[in-house]
């Protein structure tokens, strides 16, 4: 490799589940010798807790800097004015950082749903490379419907796509069932893909193991697509990068859960989680509290500090059984022994998480590509069970239950036990040396330093 040096910007839409893969992304390429500056909205870095020192950060104006005064009034108000300077907002710091010496910048490395930082690449004459932090099956479902290929809403009740399982209503992206009442979210993933033929590389956090064959159909459609998944903390996969025990965004240090875990038995806990945005009404909450009090395993579960008054009145936050606490350190929750099921909203990241320290799950999506996500895990994957709602689109206290016990102790469980043991052998194969995604990450990386040495 050239002894250049080559500089990377790496940009993710500011929200936990985006910024955690492209953080961790970031890490395995600056092992390489890229220089890494992450860029984030200024009203967004005055509220991250921490970064991991390696990381070096610049600002870009979202249009609420002064974010005290003016507050967006709705998430589709965040995101026109966003739009709207973020553009020039990067460009200046493009400008500003080529001024500097040692910083001239090679490469974007932009979240998908941020089209515009492409376009500013562009401007520059430098490599943009998207970063899609969904799976590949979902970014189909999204590029038909961007092809016009799929159009909202729907009326056949299956679902058939090229190199997809037939997909029923609740496996489909929400956004696509509330498009009518509100257009902002379907718009803002569908565009991902407005401007996606002038990307130089199209990485994706998934392995190819895991999506084969949408894998090879993405492939032929974008010769420049990769997938570097999962994208996790290394000491959870192939141990590569010392000390890489978390994501480094997170706010909360407390190690409460884990030692609450260390002196229960092997597979005896249940892990519940919703991710860092999931809201449950008051009702669901009431079947989740009621069903954990009666299920008979232990329980550990995060109810963020948002929800809690949520809670029924008399349930125990700490007791015999159970504990609940506002944030966990997942993945050395997930990995730990003690887990024997993870009860999960399967948001992409928990999704890859679960698969990759092989813990097998009970489904319960509840928006945007949880649907899909849970249908991949429990259909095609087989590793877990997908906990059914009633017409109040609620799931009860007694199917939780049957579908908590299934887990850790029928039959059934050994078998589901053993499918997530091989993907949890795969994920770490697909990231480990020579592996699918470590190859794609090095040929990424040497494409940079090769470009650089022709300019
Ligand atoms: N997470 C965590 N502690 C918690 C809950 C969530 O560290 O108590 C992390 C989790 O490991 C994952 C992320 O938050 O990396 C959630 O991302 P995901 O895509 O699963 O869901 P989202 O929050 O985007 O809905």
């Amino acid at each position: 490799m050239e002894n250049k040096t080559i500089h990377c910007l790496v940009i993710p839409f500011p929200a936990h589940g985006h910024i955690n893969p492209m953080l961790q992304f970031s890490k395995l390429i600056q092992n390489e010798g890229v220089k890494v500056t992450l860029v984030t909205p200024l009203s967004y870095y005055k509220n991250l807790p921490k970064l991991p020192s390696s990381i070096t950060v610049e600002t870009i104006s979202d249009g609420f800097d002064q974010s005290g005064l003016t507050l967006p009034k709705s998430f589709k108000h965040y995101l026109n004015q966003f739009w709207e300077v973020g553009s020039e907002s990067l460009a200046y710091l493009i400008n500003n950082l080529n001024g500097r010496s040692n910083n001239h910048v090679d490469c974007v490395i932009y979240d998908s749903f941020m089209p515009w930082c492409l376009d500013v690449a562009k401007r520059f004459g430098i490599i943009g490379a998207a970063f899609l932090t969904q799976n590949l099956a979902m970014n189909s479902i999204y590029y038909h419907v961007h092809m016009g290929k799929l159009k909202p809403p729907f009326a056949e009740q299956v679902i058939s796509l090229p190199a997809l399982p037939q997909l029923l209503h609740r496996d489909m992206p929400s956004f696509y069932f509330t498009y009518e009442q509100d257009p902002t979210f379907l718009d803002l993933v569908v565009a991902q893909f407005s401007n996606i033929e002038k990307a130089d590389w199209i990485l994706c956090n998934s392995f190819f193991e895991l999506e084969k064959e949408v894998g090879d159909w993405t492939m032929k459609i974008w010769s420049n697509f990769r997938t570097i998944g999962p994208s996790i903390p290394n000491t959870f996969l192939d141990k590569k990068i010392k000390d890489d025990e978390d994501y480094g965004v997170s706010e909360f240090k407390s190690e409460e859960s884990v030692e609450w875990l260390n002196n229960k038995a092997k597979r005896s806990v249940v892990y519940v989680s919703f991710g860092s945005l999931g809201a449950l009404n008051e009702e669901q909450i009431e079947e989740v509290a009621q069903c954990l009090k009666d299920c008979g395993s232990y329980f550990l579960w995060v109810v963020k500090t948002s929800e809690e008054t949520k809670l029924p009145k008399d349930f125990e936050k700490k007791s015999e059984n159970g504990l609940v606490v506002a944030w966990c350190p997942q993945l050395k929750v997930l990995a730990h022994e003690a887990i024997g099921c993870f009860v999960t909203h399967c948001g992409w990241n928990s999704t890859l998480e679960a698969l990759s320290l092989g813990v097998p799950v009970v489904a319960m999506p509840l928006w945007s590509d949880q649907g899909i996500n849970a249908k991949l895990m429990v259909d095609v994957w087989k590793v877990g069970i997908r906990a059914s709602v009633d017409e109040k689109e609620i799931v009860r206290k007694e199917t939780l239950k049957s579908c908590i016990s299934e887990i850790m102790e029928s039959d059934k469980s050994k078998e589901i036990m053993n499918n997530v043991m091989q993907w949890k052998n795969l994920a770490a194969r697909a990231v480990g040396e020579d592996g699918s995604s470590y190859k794609n990450m090095i040929e990424f990386v040497n494409s940079l330093f090769h470009h650089s040495t022709i300019n």
